[in-house]
């Protein structure tokens, strides 16, 4: 979360970042995605940052076009995903001004953090691929460290 570094940041602008790539990310990762859940999913995702909505509105209305146990799953693995890449385009924002920003894998540290991310937390991430969510319903985010 970029709101613990001490640098200082507008929420407001990581927020339409993350509607932003709401609207336009493909949630190609959602099964049986096609181009009528597709364009639900960008308007509800990106609506969930702007207005937002809590994980229980978002449920709420995804449950129109998926069964409860789904609803749940894709609001939270796709919020998570939405956050995490609104954070990254104002931090490659941030970079082109000069600041540097080391991303760092961050768990919930409980009972039920999972084997693919239990050993991550706290590593810094050096890939794409390296970002929550790394798996659906991953609890984890990002912590930006300054160099
Ligand atoms: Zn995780």
């Amino acid at each position: 979360m970029l709101a613990q570094t001490s640098i200082g940041v507008e929420w407001g602008q990581i927020n339409e970042q993350a509607v932003e790539w709401a609207r336009n990310y493909t949630y190609d990762l959602v099964t049986g995605i096609n181009g009528t859940n597709r364009s639900t999913l960008q308007r509800l995702i990106a609506r969930a940052f702007e207005e937002p909505l809590t994980q229980g509105e978002l449920r709420e209305l995804l449950s129109g076009t998926y069964s409860p146990v789904r609803a749940e799953m894709i609001a939270r693995t796709e919020v998570t995903r939405a956050a995490v890449e609104g954070e990254r385009a104002f931090v490659r924002e941030l970079e082109r001004q000069g600041v540097q920003l080391t991303p760092v894998h961050a768990t919930r540290e409980d009972d039920i953090v999972c084997p693919i991310c239990g050993p991550r937390n706290e590593q810094p991430i050096e890939r794409d691929d390296q970002f929550p969510p790394l798996h659906p319903r991953c609890r984890c985010w990002v912590n930006w460290e300054t160099r």
